[in-house]
């Protein structure tokens, strides 16, 4: 027969509890609740809780409350012991509201995943699926290499948004003109946008994150001779 017990019950009270408090923007959990909700293990409360932490860290330091420094440090822990499964739906349907710290986020519990990125192209937030490039899964086996390098290919066949305009194809060099996709218009053939604060190729990604590119290009590589026969053999 079922049992339930008391411990249980209380947890399940006090989830559904924390559910209807954590709707409001300024409740935040206390440091005991964390503690509590990481035990229990409550990954259904991993919506809300994300949304807290970004609102924690866009709010400037010298304005944080104890709360959203609690936050910031415990919801990393709290993403970490949740099943990975809840932490990837989570940690990828907001990529945008502060992009450096999702990434971070992926970077440092190895939340990368496939899907998640893909969603992020669908959702034009190319820069920033880049970036997540960096992020790995906690282990790899021979069956992710397909997958991996088709998600390498979406990025090789991101369409131009800039262009190049001038004599190109002429025999004669020269007049060659790069228009950012910003609509910057620079003089000489860059690859790379020199307009202050820009600095876009002609996919619309800086130079740090086709640098991402190359590294994951560059691990995928090392990733197939680590599972080719031969190395096995050897
Ligand atoms: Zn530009």
């Amino acid at each position: 027969m079922k049992t339930i017990t008391a411990q249980q019950l209380n947890a399940e009270f006090l989830k559904r509890k924390y559910a209807k408090l954590l709707q409001s923007n300024d409740v935040y959990p206390s440091r005991k609740n964390w503690k509590y909700i990481i035990e229990n293990n409550m990954h259904e409360l991993s919506d809300l809780l994300y949304r807290k932490y970004l609102l924690a860290i866009n709010t400037p330091e010298e304005a944080r409350s104890i709360y959203h420094n609690d936050t910031i440090e415990m919801f990393p822990q709290y993403l970490e012991y949740i099943d990975r499964r809840y932490a990837i739906a989570t940690l990828y349907k907001d990529t945008s509201t502060n992009p450096s710290a999702s990434i971070d986020l992926a970077i440092n519990l190895h939340l990368f995943d496939i899907d998640g990125i893909l969603d992020m192209l669908d959702r034009d937030e190319i820069r920033a699926a880049a970036r997540m490039l960096m992020a790995m899964k906690p282990t790899y086996d021979a069956n992710d290499l397909n997958d991996l390098l088709d998600l390498l290919d979406d990025f090789i066949e991101l369409p131009d948004m800039g262009y190049y305009e001038g004599s190109r194809l002429g025999l004669i060099s020269g007049s060659e003109r790069y228009v950012c996709p910003n609509g910057h218009v620079n003089k000489d053939e860059v690859q790379y946008c020199t307009h202050p604060n820009c600095g876009l190729n002609i996919k619309g990604l800086t130079r740090t994150e086709v640098e991402c590119i190359d590294t994951y290009t560059e691990r995928l590589k090392i990733l197939q001779e680590l599972f080719s026969p031969k190395s096995a053999s050897e």
